[in-house]
């Protein structure tokens, strides 16, 4: 069915510096994927086995996502990105054949293949049994079947890394882990200052060191940015200003207190 993973190719438009506050990331990420992938003779030459995959970890709405996305923009490879939930919802049968076509797909042509929420395959053991276990079998396959010399690169992210079963952390599946954390308050300024710098704000350099004060993921962060101008729009300017920002923050607060109630 449709929904069961998207794994079609895109090419992708995000770029390195679409991301704030996570420098040394990109530079660890651009070692381990990007100079392989495109100094692939050179690699292969010197003798020098870069990691098959690279596993993000981090909580939710840090960006890991769009890294991935902007390492398949630098190396214009195609960014197949494939969501392991779907995928264990799926059929015994239809699912490991879904996987194994997605990789079939990958391999014809330089590729990042991103496996987002890579824990649920394990979390499935036992829930979805005979789905998960296959699916882990095949995943596992698949990746050790990739032929040495490739242009496949696996990107897999999770925001529970301790659901997962040190099987996939062998060599030659995901062999490197990349920790990407919430935002610090220079992390934070470096964000809102990328979001907001097609926008004209009114005293934004006193403006925003104020706003990265408060604590919020990118995802978060984005969305702040989205309300303000929403406001500004509903004021009738095209200039932001302070009120904006502050009717955002308060519905950011409510929509945060609604979802705690729904949660508890
Ligand atoms: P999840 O674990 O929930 O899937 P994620 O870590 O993959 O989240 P993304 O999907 O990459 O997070 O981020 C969601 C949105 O938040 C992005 O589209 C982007 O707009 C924004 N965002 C998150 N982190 C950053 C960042 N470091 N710099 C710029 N934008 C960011």
């Amino acid at each position: 069915p449709d929904g069961l993973a998207k794994g079609k190719p895109l090419k992708t438009s995000v770029h390195w510096q679409d991301i704030g506050g996570l420098d040394a990331v990109i530079e660890e990420l651009k070692e381990a994927i990007v100079w392989p992938l495109l100094c692939h003779d050179e690699f292969v030459r010197l003798g020098i086995k870069p990691p098959r995959g690279v596993l993000l970890y981090g909580p939710p709405g840090t960006g890991k996502t769009m890294l991935a996305r902007a390492a398949a923009t630098e190396v214009s490879a195609n960014f197949i990105s494939v969501a392991i939930p779907d995928l264990v919802k799926g059929e015994v049968g239809e699912s490991e054949k879904a996987l194994a076509a997605i990789f079939e797909n990958a391999a014809r042509c330089p590729s990042i293949v991103f496996l987002d929420e890579i824990e649920a395959i394990f979390g499935s053991r036992e829930q979805s049994g005979e789905v998960g276990k296959k699916l882990i079998t095949q995943l596992f396959l698949e990746m050790d079947n990739i032929p040495e010399d490739a242009n496949v690169v696996i990107l897999a992210a999770t925001n529970a890394p301790h659901l997962m079963d040190s099987s996939i952390l062998r060599s030659g599946r995901l062999d490197k882990m990349i920790h990407i954390p919430r935002p610090d308050y220079s992390s934070r300024l470096d964000i809102l200052t990328r979001a907001t710098q097609h926008l004209s704000i009114e005293n934004a350099s006193g403006l925003l060191p104020r706003l990265a004060e408060t604590e919020m993921s990118g995802a978060e962060i984005k969305s702040l940015v989205r309300c303000a101008c929403y406001s500004a729009i509903q004021r009738g300017t095209k200039v932001l200003c302070e009120q904006d920002f502050d009717v955002a923050l308060a519905t950011a607060s409510t929509i945060d207190q609604f979802h705690q109630r729904a949660v508890a």
